[in-house]
């Protein structure tokens, strides 16, 4: 029997957003509320990956005046929809990559089968 892959993480809280955004998916990527823990995964993508940046910058061409009341409004320019936060989900913590994995010395022998 094939294994269930389960919910996907990242469609979870692109589709909560969507919801959040009345159900729009214009909304969701013009979103400006930062200090949303999910603000940074809302188009499904985090906001330091490529496909990210390629859809902002697709966005910042054919969104311009939403992204010029957005300034007006709320003081944030388009730049700043590239960088994290204030609740910043990644802060301090490891890339994956570069995540310590234990030694088994240090995980005690308990975790060592017989
Ligand atoms: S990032 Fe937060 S405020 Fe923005 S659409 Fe998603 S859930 Fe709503």
């Amino acid at each position: 029997m094939p294994k269930s892959k389960g919910p996907n993480k990242l469609k979870c809280i692109h589709d909560y957003c969507y919801e959040c955004a009345g159900d729009s998916w214009k909304e969701v990527t013009l979103c400006h509320l930062k200090d949303c823990p999910l603000w940074e995964y809302r188009t499904g993508q985090h906001i330091s990956t490529k496909v990210y940046k390629e859809r902002m910058r697709i966005s910042f061409e054919s969104c311009a005046e939403e992204f010029a009341e957005i300034k007006a409004s709320v003081g944030l320019e388009q730049a700043d929809f590239l960088t994290a936060g204030p609740n910043s989900t990644r802060k301090g913590k490891p890339s994956a990559g570069k995540r310590p994995v234990p030694r088994i010395a240090e995980r005690g022998s308990e975790d060592v089968a017989d």
